[in-house]
């Protein structure tokens, strides 16, 4: 629905949306611009202000018996007017819900007339406390005090004021700010006196030297595996070892070696668990218990993830191989294909060349060319060129191919190149590394 405001800046008269009813499940977009704040919130086209539409609005969630109707207090309605308006917002979303769903709290819809109380309940649905939510915007606050400021020492007195405030969340709100002022390349001075700010809260608070050490751990671990040609199982469990006494790192260490957790690595744990239950290392013990314990747990809970996985791959390529229609069948699980699926099948393929089952061998071949030719439709147009590069196999070809491009064109890719062939050390596959840095010699 739309309707018309008026700018409380300016006055421009402009046509707005308005959303009234939210359903947690049917429709998740409305309440995720709900949850952060973009909802019913009308933008000026002449002038930018943002205003909060004072509109009543219905928020159901099955899954948390959770029917609510907001009424703006501003909206001044009679006690009875009020009544008829949450009487029929509830009967727009009642009369959708099949009557073998039907449950009491739909007769009972609760009326709110504060967005505070309104938004409190509809984040408790999420696991977020009022608490946290203070917290939060207590954490915004400082923010802002901090950027006006007047000097080092008055931010530094801000700050030991509210240590409490300056965990990671405050880290990663000062990073955006930062990085706004960046792009926006206004506020120059604010920008100096924040990237202060941020060197001086990793110096001497105890997370921010914490987050430092744990970068540093990261930018050692990425340099020797760089120098290795990658990342090695001995590598990753000296990383993991030495640093089995800081959760923040293990952790961090974890999600990015995710792929690198196998029984060989539980080997090496194990064996440093040993040495120092024989050392008696106490502290050492009781981090690497830990340690082996929670790498058991990712490892089964990985076990399952890849058992379930490849039974999903198994039977989507057995209903593609039995549909009438190939291409039909590739094209409508497109997004149920993962990088998994396309292990599987490549498996497959192999297992049909080794048993010289050709029939099924053409079959599998056409359902792979399938999907890479649909794969490569839905990648921007650098992608594809760099993919059509990567396939040409020789290098008049390759040539050819840049000497088509709009001369304009080709620095842009190049780079493109360059940064991916430098993402992908210390964690891609070698060979492709060196197919990538080929490619860069051909826009020299
Ligand atoms: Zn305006």
């Amino acid at each position: 629905m739309q309707t018309q405001i008026a700018c409380p800046r300016c006055q421009t008269r402009f046509a707005a949306d308005v959303h009234q009813l939210i359903d947690a499940q049917r429709t998740p977009q409305l309440k995720q611009m709900l949850l952060s704040g973009g909802l019913n919130v009308a933008n000026c086209p002449k002038c930018g202000t943002s205003t909060q539409l004072a509109a009543p609005m219905l928020y159901h969630d099955a899954d948390h018996q959770l029917l609510m109707v907001y009424v703006p207090m501003e909206l001044n309605l009679p006690i009875k007017e009020q009544e008829k308006l949450v009487g029929e917002m509830t009967q727009a979303i009642v009369k959708e819900i099949p009557p073998a769903q039907f449950k009491g709290y739909l007769l009972q819809p609760q009326t709110i007339i504060t967005m505070k109380t309104f938004m409190e309940k509809v984040f408790a649905t999420e696991g977020i406390t009022p608490e946290m939510l203070e917290r939060q915007s207590n954490q915004l606050k400082l923010l802002e005090q901090l950027s006006v400021a007047k000097d080092g020492t008055a931010m530094r007195q801000l700050v030991q004021e509210n240590e409490k405030l300056v965990d990671e969340y405050f880290f990663s709100l000062l990073g955006s700010v930062l990085q706004n002022l960046m792009q926006s390349q206004q506020g120059e001075n604010q920008l100096v006196a924040l990237s202060n700010l941020q060197a001086m809260l990793y110096m001497e608070t105890e997370i921010g030297r914490q987050m430092e050490r744990r970068q540093t751990v990261m930018r050692q671990l990425q340099k020797e595996a760089k120098a290795q040609g990658g990342l090695t199982v001995e590598l990753f469990a000296k990383y993991l070892i030495e640093n089995a006494a800081d959760e923040g790192t293990t952790i961090t260490l974890l999600q990015a070696g995710q792929a690198g957790i196998n029984y060989e690595l539980m080997a090496q744990v194990s064996n440093a668990l040993e040495a120092a239950e024989a050392q008696k290392d106490a502290p050492q013990v009781a981090a690497l218990t830990k340690l082996r314990d929670l790498l058991m747990d990712l490892y089964t809970q990985m076990q399952q993830q890849a058992q379930l996985a490849l039974q999903q791959s198994q039977q989507i390529l057995s209903d593609i191989l039995k549909a009438p229609n190939t291409a039909q069948a590739v094209q409508e699980r497109l997004e149920e294909l993962d990088e998994g699926f396309m292990y599987h099948l490549a498996g497959q393929i192999k297992h049909a060349e080794n048993k010289e089952e050709t029939v099924l061998l053409a079959a599998l071949r056409q359902i792979h060319a399938l999907i890479m030719r649909e794969a490569e439709k839905q990648l921007p147009p650098e992608l594809q060129l760099i993919n059509q590069l990567l396939h040409a196999g020789d290098e008049s070809l390759q040539r050819q191919i840049v000497a088509s491009m709009p001369p304009e064109a080709r620095p842009r890719l190049a780079e493109i190149i360059e940064t991916m062939a430098a993402e992908m050390v210390g964690n891609g596959d070698p060979a492709m590394i060196e197919q990538l840095e080929r490619l860069q010699d051909l826009f020299e």
